[in-house]
């Protein structure tokens, strides 16, 4: 059995298929999918999917991406409420994804320092909402690791840095401070050898596996639309990078993924 610990069954792209993704997805050992939120209406979508099938699991959350729904300065606490009233749903296992995102998307507003002062205030109120309901956070972050790090420090929150691709330093200070680290189909890319560096680095006991769905289809998929059925050949890249059995794969990111999101067994 596998955990996809990453997979966006709320988007468009699976609005036709649904059903059918879910069946492919248990026939290739899925066993569990935790289906993140990045504004409000796919966080709400999340919910309805997971309590429509067993297997899902939601996660609520507003992207850095979508920061600028705080930007009214007087609707911090509306959007906290709306927030809280998704968060105490049942299946909801955590908080995201949440965090940081300085990079400069094409055809995007330019990353400004207001930009950047809006996404910090939007992580900080969603940390709150993780810590008040006692759950673990899945952390989005691209070019803005210290930055994350800053708001994270002291903060006593677990969670997973999904789509981990740091350097060796950024590693060891995610490990530190207890963090899991979420590898993607990216990793199967010929170009990504860092990254297959990062996964051989990486404690075992660390690790989760996604596959971010519809995005980063691994080889020998890449060109289509990602799924949970795809995330089998992540877990055998692991299990190549790591030398060992893809059973063993398995069992240790189920049991870390059980254990960080609380998922019953
Ligand atoms: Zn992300
Ligand atoms: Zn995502």
């Amino acid at each position: 059995m596998f955990i996809d610990t990453h997979c966006h069954l709320n988007f468009k792209s699976y609005k036709k298929d649904l059903p059918e993704v879910i069946k492919r997805a248990t026939d290739n050992k899925i066993d569990k999918i935790i289906i993140p939120g990045a504004k409000l209406d796919t966080s709400r979508k999340a919910i309805e999917i997971a309590q429509q099938y067993g297997d899902c699991f939601a996660a609520v959350g507003i992207h850095p991406h979508h920061a600028d729904l705080l930007s009214a300065a007087d609707n911090a606490s509306d959007l906290k409420n709306l927030l809280t009233g998704l968060i105490i749903q049942p299946k909801v296992v955590a908080v995201g994804e949440i965090g940081l995102d300085y990079y400069q998307y094409k055809d995007c507003p330019a990353i400004d320092e207001e930009t950047k002062k809006r996404q910090k205030e939007l992580f900080l109120l969603q940390l709150e909402l993780a810590q008040e309901n006692n759950l673990p956070v899945i952390l989005h972050c691209r070019e803005a690791f210290d930055d994350l790090l800053n708001v994270l420090k002291d903060k006593n929150i677990s969670g997973v840095f999904h789509c981990f691709s740091g350097n060796k330093q950024q590693l060891a200070e995610v490990l530190e401070m207890g963090f899991y680290l979420g590898f993607d189909g990216n990793i199967t890319y010929p170009q990504n050898q860092h990254l297959r560096q990062l996964v051989e680095s990486a404690p075992f006991d660390k690790l989760l596996l996604e596959t971010d769905a519809p995005f980063l289809t691994p080889v020998p998929q890449r060109g289509n639309r990602n799924e949970p059925a795809f995330l089998v050949y992540t877990a055998q890249t692991v299990a190549e990078i790591k030398k060992t059995a893809l059973d063993k794969v398995m069992e240790i990111t189920c049991s870390n993924a059980l254990k960080l999101f609380r998922l019953p067994a």
